[in-house]
């Protein structure tokens, strides 16, 4: 156990230097940035070895394993839990609506209308207003979650959705998070990324209602670039704990 916690410090303040020297290159101050370490399929103990070492935001992308673990903290020790914020990052299915609206600070991967609509009712249930992020699709990959964006042209046609989404009372949203096709070249995820920031500036034009601050872009293999082009926060899993375990991404 210390030896976990200890090669995970490491590997972690490593990646916040990597992100520090990205953000000055690109004349931004490094407290802009957030780092999100991803403990999807990771156990319980790894967990606890993140949040021992430092972590500050946990990241996981299934919503029943994830309550599973904030629960489980809670239920060991408050000390735990309390040091970290959990943030939603992948997929939620309508029927796991309730879960995202009650038990994460951020949900990055917000995907639709209807789950926002659903999300927002559950949330007023909670008497929360659930901070999210719009996910988009910028590389057009078929079968990927988010709204489409590869083609600029068809930007305006978002706009629906976004205002609606924005109109209701109990979700607030606060920028855009996408995963762009996989790529071990952070130049081929570079284009992705600049093309976000261009949406967000094209989206806070015209729907200036909602907060656009938030840019969440840049994995493992690409978050120096996406620092470079202006990600407030990075979700970063397998640089700081090693491969993972079990099922698949
Ligand atoms: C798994 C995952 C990550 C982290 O990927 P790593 O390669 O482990 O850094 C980031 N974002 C999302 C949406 C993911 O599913």
């Amino acid at each position: 156990m210390p030896d976990l916690v200890s090669s995970i410090r490491e590997r972690y303040l490593k990646t916040l230097d990597t992100i520090s020297a990205a953000a000055r290159k690109s004349n931004r101050s490094p407290e802009s940035v957030r780092l999100v370490v991803v403990t999807k399929t990771q156990p319980l103990d790894v967990v606890k070895a993140v949040i021992e070492a430092g972590a500050k935001i946990l990241g996981e992308n299934y919503a029943e394993e994830a309550v599973e673990k904030i629960l489980a903290l809670k239920s060991q020790s408050s000390s735990f839990q309390s040091a970290v914020e959990w943030h939603m990052i992948g997929h939620v299915q309508s029927r796991k609506a309730q879960l995202a609206a009650e038990h994460f600070a951020l949900f990055h991967s917000l995907d639709s209308l209807k789950l926002a609509q659903r999300v927002d009712r559950f949330a007023a249930q909670f008497g929360r207003r659930l901070p999210v992020l719009l996910e988009f699709n910028v590389g057009g990959e078929a079968g990927k979650h988010g709204w489409s964006a590869s083609d600029e042209s068809r930007w305006p046609d978002l706009l629906t959705d976004v205002n609606a989404i924005a109109a209701l009372p109990n979700l607030e949203v606060r920028g855009l998070m996408t995963m762009p096709p996989l790529s071990m070249d952070p130049e081929t995820a570079r284009v992705y990324f600049r093309r976000l920031r261009r949406l967000r500036d094209f989206l806070a034009k015209r729907a200036p209602q909602a907060e656009w601050g938030e840019l969440s872009m840049g994995t493992s293999s690409d978050y120096a670039a996406a620092v470079e082009e202006g990600a407030t926060l990075v979700r970063v899993g397998q640089a700081i704990l090693g491969p993972r375990p079990g099922y698949g991404d």
